[in-house]
């Protein structure tokens, strides 16, 4: 490896120069050959925080010191556990705390806030999302609209990019919401896409949506942590997210919900559980329900406790960092470092690496996605011989995603070397 190539050196000044450098070290870097990954995966799950133990602990612990009743003496009582952060979601959702919950799993979440928003009635049964969107998503999207006696065929709209392009543009989103108009029901997409990385304008789709007398809210599984949003004042109508992605919270880790306030007390229809109850009156054990009159509503289970012991702390590592708006800020120079890095290797191999993510900062997160045309899954497995975890599709598609909390400007000159060694020389 060159180690005093002038990129190598750069990165290091950029490094020593950022005051967030120093949060790497709150993180468990996986280790390759007794040195650091260069760990690109914060998209498919986040690094494990140092502090995720000992916050598993402090509930193991008071489980076994007072049983049950750690839900009131517990450090952190259990009982009011999912309060602890709806702060710190509010923040990175931009939302009043009465309008998030940390509850479930992405999937099970997207089906509930469907329950509420996809109404279909008469004439007005589509749903608008993007074609390719998460699989996941797409079951759930169809399986609600047979679940309603629609026609899957018929009723979900999938919006393709237009020809030789790999992102939606804004205005054809616009005509495809306005086209459908009347018939339109809800519109469903991922904030940010999780194979290109476009981060969409969602104050303009849900203006559009509401144009047309449709609901609108959005999948931001790859959004939250990782781009600011301001659900609220854009009036989107719901949203989820997992928290394993750029929120760190480990593998499986709960899910959250947005619900605008406009809706808590709306009498909209929802699935109900004793933990949407009014929580002063719940533990009388009435047969009839009381709403909390917040996006708790939508809560049915008390709190997982020992997952969301780790969320808990993974959210505080975001505030002590000064809050996603400064993390953006690092994140929009990581990605335009990865961009330049990547340009300049394709220029140095010749080899057509295609960066399918929009260009333009204010259209992206913290993902590239890049077409590695002419190559195949060897120069994955090269890739990962010397270190690098990145996320491969098949047949050509690397998305990676410098994540601010703890990847470095080293780590990706280190990978511009790695990239272009195996570009240049396929069989070492
Ligand atoms: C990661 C992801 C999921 C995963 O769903 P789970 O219910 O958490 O397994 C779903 N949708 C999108 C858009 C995702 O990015």
């Amino acid at each position: 490896m060159v180690s005093n190539s002038p990129n190598l050196v750069l990165a290091r000044q950029l490094d020593s120069s950022d005051e967030l450098s120093s949060f790497r070290d709150k993180f468990h870097i996986p280790q390759h050959n007794g040195s650091d990954c260069l760990y690109f995966t914060g998209n498919s799950l986040g690094l494990q925080p140092r502090s995720a133990s000992d916050a598993l602990k402090t509930e193991l612990d008071d489980w076994a010191i007072h049983g049950v009743e750690g839900h009131f003496k517990a450090r952190n009582p259990w009982m009011h556990y999912h309060e602890l952060f709806s702060t710190h979601l509010s923040k990175l959702a931009g939302t009043l705390p009465s309008e998030v919950v940390a509850m479930n799993a992405l999937t099970v979440n997207l089906h509930l806030l469907l329950v509420s928003f996809y109404r279909p009635k008469g004439n007005r049964k589509k749903i608008l999302c993007e074609a390719k969107a998460f699989p996941s998503d797409r079951y759930a999207l169809l399986s609600q609209i047979d679940f309603h006696d629609g026609n899957p065929d018929l009723d979900l709209i999938e919006l393709e990019p237009r020809e030789g392009e790999h992102c939606l543009r804004l205005e054809d989103i616009e005509k495809a919401i306005f086209d459908i108009g009347e018939e339109l029901a809800t519109v469903m997409i991922g904030g940010v896409n999780y194979y290109t990385g476009q981060l969409h304008d969602l104050k303009s789709i849900t203006s559009a949506a509401h144009k047309v007398g449709a609901t609108c809210g959005f999948d931001l599984a790859h959004g939250m942590g990782n781009v600011p949003f301001e659900l609220h004042n854009w009036n989107v109508d719901f949203a989820c997210w997992c928290s394993y992605k750029y929120m760190n919270s480990g593998p499986g880790a709960v899910s959250g919900i947005y619900v605008h306030e406009r809706h808590h007390n709306s009498g909209i229809p929802r699935l109900e559980g004793w933990w949407g109850h009014e929580k002063s009156s719940r533990f009388k054990m009435d047969p009839n329900y009381v709403s909390m009159g917040t996006a708790e509503s939508w809560q049915m289970s008390n709190a997982p406790v020992l997952n969301m012991a780790v969320h808990k702390a993974s959210l505080e590592i975001f505030e002590e960092a000064g809050g996603i708006n400064k993390l953006r800020e690092r994140s929009l120079r990581l990605t335009a470092f990865l961009e330049k890095i990547v340009r300049e290797v394709a220029y140095s191999t010749d080899v057509n690496l295609e960066i399918i993510t929009p260009s333009s900062p204010e259209k992206r997160g913290a993902q590239l996605s890049i077409i590695a045309h002419g190559q195949g899954r060897d120069l994955y497995d090269r890739l990962s011989s010397q270190g690098v975890v990145v996320d491969w599709r098949e047949p050509d598609v690397i998305r990676m995603a410098p994540v601010p909390l703890y990847n470095s400007f080293e780590d990706i000159a280190r990978f511009g070397i790695i990239l272009e060694e195996a570009l240049i020389n396929p069989r070492t």
